[in-house]
């Protein structure tokens, strides 16, 4: 415990929250402490990331001890993979009903997110989608399969209401840019989102640049237990 302390200020995390597990020291700790299949760890090597960054250290094993958690680390420091990795290590690739939902404050960021989510994933057999506007119009989600679904608040609040789009089966539901996402007055459609993600296991997280007290105040109202991780400053 104490050595963990003076890794996480060697690396400018500041945590606060009950138990919160290790820090990660390399990726490799990513097999050896949680089974992760060989082939995901194969694609970092292919994507040449070799060493996690602060907030990839402390998120991804909070969320793979299916802890909720609020993470603030500066633009560019690697969010995405932080909450993506957990995803791909945990979820069971065409089991029924959408397992990953993240909802991203624009479409092109969403697009962006999808991206990197299929990079990560490569040779396995995630069924990875991005919503569109023809999807969510007109997608017969019935039929579709869809492992992980990135989406914008709005799209996905569309498809729930006209195209009958069921999350009750979503094991990790994240919010990218919580900051942006509040600021951009889509809590109604969150909250929609948040209350149809109904399984009782649900990890929900929130990735930020920023996190204002006003985003943490209403994202407590929904998340219970949940650890917060900040690399730097909370509001840089
Ligand atoms: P953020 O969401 O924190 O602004 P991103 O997740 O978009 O940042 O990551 C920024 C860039 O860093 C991306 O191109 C991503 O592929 C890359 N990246 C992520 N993690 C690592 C890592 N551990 N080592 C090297 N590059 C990384
Ligand atoms: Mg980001």
């Amino acid at each position: 415990i104490e050595r963990d302390s003076i890794f996480r200020k060697k690396y400018g995390i500041h945590i606060s929250g009950r138990d919160i597990p290790s820090p990660l020291r390399n990726f490799e700790e990513l097999k050896s402490r949680y089974g992760c299949k060989s082939h995901l760890l194969h694609n970092l090597f292919e994507l040449r990331i070799k060493e996690p960054t602060p907030i990839q250290r402390q998120a991804i094993p909070i969320l793979l001890a299916e802890r909720e958690c609020f993470a603030c680390a500066p633009t560019g420091s690697g969010k995405t993979l932080a909450f993506l990795f957990p995803m791909l290590m945990k979820i069971k690739p065409g089991s029924e009903g959408v397992k990953g939902v993240i909802l991203c404050p624009t479409r092109e960021l969403a697009a962006q997110t999808t991206r990197e989510c299929k990079k990560l994933a490569k040779g396995k057999m995630f069924c990875i989608k991005v919503m569109t506007k023809e999807l969510s119009r007109s997608g017969d989600f019935a039929k579709i399969s869809c492992d992980i679904l990135v989406s914008t608040p709005l799209r996905l609040a569309f498809a729930m209401q006209n195209r009958k789009l069921n999350l009750s089966r979503v094991e990790y539901l994240v919010l990218d840019e919580s900051d942006k996402l509040f600021e951009l007055g889509f809590v109604e459609q969150i909250d929609c989102v948040v209350k149809a993600c109904s399984n009782p296991s649900i990890i929900r997280s929130l990735f930020s640049a920023t996190l204002p007290d006003s985003v943490e105040e209403l994202a407590r109202t929904i998340m219970h237990d949940a650890v917060r991780v900040i690399v730097g400053r909370k509001n840089s």
